[in-house]
């Protein structure tokens, strides 16, 4: 992965850990923002993207589990814990509260970017790759096939939709209410935005149509593979 400086936010209140992390990231290429409570953590991942999130449990304003649920409501970010006891790990594992890792303290800064670096591949890797479709549901974009999409607010929004439950067929009645939540529309309306939504993914991918119509139906959508 060249080009850009992958982004990592730091929710840590401990400014000795948060500068040897930063430090340490620094060197390997990373570019950090470092927040120390959880609601600015939250604030800054809605404001840009990230491409991972390293967060303390022992937060000031909040349990960094609880900053994680959120999270996950709206961000499916890669994320590391820090733990400081090890009960909180058994937390952490236990109740598979959405992080990718953990680390406990005290650790080695080369421990966690190298925990990052794995992650991060992991993420990229060829496991991921099987998922044709990646929804940044706050920065409100879908990447096919790693490519991103240039999508009305409409098309994104009907994508999104179908996405939530793949092979789900939604009538159009059910997408018109959904995702024309601001707008009277017709029938066709939700037909022309299938039909331009289908000519993008198909500019990606012309081999294979996600979008299925079940004649009578409605729409759902597949995955491929
Ligand atoms: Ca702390």
């Amino acid at each position: 992965m060249s080009g850009a400086r992958r982004a990592v936010l730091l929710v840590e209140d401990e400014a000795s850990i948060a500068d040897t992390l930063i430090y340490a990231l620094g060197t390997e290429g990373f570019e950090v923002e470092w927040k120390t409570l959880g609601r600015d953590g939250l604030a800054a991942l809605r404001s840009r993207a990230f491409d991972l999130v390293i967060l303390d449990v022992g937060l000031p304003d909040a349990s960094g589990f609880e900053v994680c649920k959120q999270i996950r409501k709206e961000s499916d970010v890669p994320l590391i814990f820090l733990t400081a006891r090890s009960e909180e790990i058994d937390r952490v594992v236990g109740l598979e509260i959405g992080a990718d890792d953990y680390v406990s303290k005290p650790f080695s800064p080369r421990e966690v970017t190298a925990r990052v670096k794995r992650i991060l591949q992991r993420a990229r890797g060829p496991a991921a790759a099987t998922a044709a479709f990646e929804h940044d549901a706050l920065a409100g974009r879908v990447r096919y096939h790693g490519r991103a999409l240039e999508l009305t607010r409409y098309e994104y929004l009907l994508l999104a939709t179908l996405l939530a439950t793949p092979e789900r067929i939604y009538s159009r009645a059910q997408l018109m209410d959904l995702v024309w939540t601001d707008a009277d529309v017709f029938d066709r309306t939700v037909d022309t935005h299938v039909k331009t939504l289908r000519a993008k993914l198909r500019e990606v991918d012309d081999a294979f149509d996600p979008i299925v119509t079940h004649r009578g139906l409605g729409y759902s959508l597949r995955l491929p593979g």
